[in-house]
């Protein structure tokens, strides 16, 4: 790989941001270097989040001139962003080497500092409430690509306050870009990744029931998150069209295995919709299945997307009122489902996830 005879013009460069633990041994040991240079290079780039082979001090120096001849580092660029004064919230658009743009928001609050991540550029799927649905689907975002996020976001924001916990809840479906998604959870897990643990890591899905299973067999202890937003069949294959695919009951069997094999607690995402989800019949429906496995509920007001002209089902969705989602809260707390109502934060710099990314892929759908 890091053949001599190759002349710069004819190589194209390995990119090594990206690659695990083992991987980077293994690319040493078959380039006939040491093979612990793949730790020394991997504590570089994920522990010190150097950006250029030369500041890596203990490797010696015709390796970090080969390692410039044959290899990259950086694999996304920090194109924008925009904090709000008032939560200390800030939004990221970071560019890829494609042109792409890509979306990671930190969200502090008194407990822990959070950072949402993208794993895709756009989506494939059409969630009826969701604004990068409407981007329609560009491509699988690399690890490098879905770890430089972090590493981006955590290099400007942590003398602010250090990101303590990570969300996979950015633009893009994780479990359909699966292979990228736990190569990047599998350097989060590794010592020398500059310190998040995987507890601290959520994974958030639309419902691919097969990938769950398969994550909760990997051994990743991370969390996972599933988008619910409707406990019946019908109204939730019309709110998020993958349920025709992934049915809710599939779904629900694949979590109460992920909760079994993993021992972590599951969370329930809840978009409350007016005269949708927000009746009597639905408070029921969640109150039995919140009973029935360990499980926490997030309850998150509806974000309009009507500014982008939404078609169907998605322009007649409106938000449930105030009151009514204080009442719809407190009967979940009266029976003692864990809940958390999430609103959204940095309204001011930005509206809902997914929307500025989409301005700058479609300047002109929003003229
Ligand atoms: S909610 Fe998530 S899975 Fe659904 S369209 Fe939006 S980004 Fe994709």
């Amino acid at each position: 790989m890091l053949a001599e005879q190759q002349t710069e013009e004819q190589i194209t460069k390995t990119v090594l941001k990206g690659l695990t633990l083992k991987e980077l041994k293994d690319f040493f040991t078959v380039a006939d270097e040491k093979r612990f240079r793949g730790e020394q290079v991997f504590h570089w780039l994920y522990g010190h989040m150097v950006e250029n082979f030369d500041d890596m001090a203990n490797v010696p120096k015709y390796l970090r001139r080969k390692l410039n001849a044959y290899c990259e580092i950086m694999t996304l660029s920090n194109l924008t962003s925009e904090m709000s004064p008032r939560t200390g919230t800030k939004k990221y658009i970071f560019q890829t080497q494609d042109n792409h743009k890509v979306e990671a928001v930190v969200i502090p609050d008194p407990k822990r500092t959070t950072l949402c991540i993208s794993t895709q550029v756009g989506c494939p799927l059409d969630c009826q409430f969701c604004a990068t649905g409407l981007m329609g689907y560009k491509r699988n975002l690399s690890p490098g690509e879905i770890f430089d996020q972090y590493l981006l976001a955590a290099k400007d924001y942590n003398p602010r306050s250090e990101i303590t916990n990570i969300v996979y809840m950015g633009m893009g479906e994780p479990l359909l870009n699966f292979t990228n998604t736990l190569k990047s959870l599998q350097i989060f897990a590794e010592d020398k990744t500059k310190g998040i643990s995987l507890r601290k890591i959520t994974v958030s899905t639309a419902g691919i029931a097969p990938k769950i299973i398969e994550l909760a067999d990997s051994g990743l202890r991370v969390k996972i998150a599933l988008s619910l937003h409707s406990c019946f069949e019908e109204t939730r294959s019309k709110l998020m069209p993958i349920n025709k695919k992934y049915s809710l009951t599939d779904n629900l069997e694949a979590v109460r295995y992920y909760a079994k094999q993993t021992g972590t607690r599951i969370t329930f995402e809840y978009i409350l919709l007016k005269d949708i989800n927000d009746r009597q019949d639905d408070l029921n429906a969640l109150i039995r299945l919140c009973k029935s496995l360990p499980c926490k509920l997030n309850v998150i007001p509806y974000n309009s997307i009507h500014h982008m002209n939404p078609k169907g089902f998605a322009a007649e969705l409106r938000p449930t009122t105030k009151i009514k989602l204080d009442e719809f809260v407190n009967k979940l707390r009266e029976n003692e489902v864990t809940v958390t109502v999430r609103y959204t934060q940095g309204e001011d710099i930005a509206a809902a996830c997914g929307q500025l990314a989409y301005k700058l892929e479609n300047p002109d759908d929003l003229l």
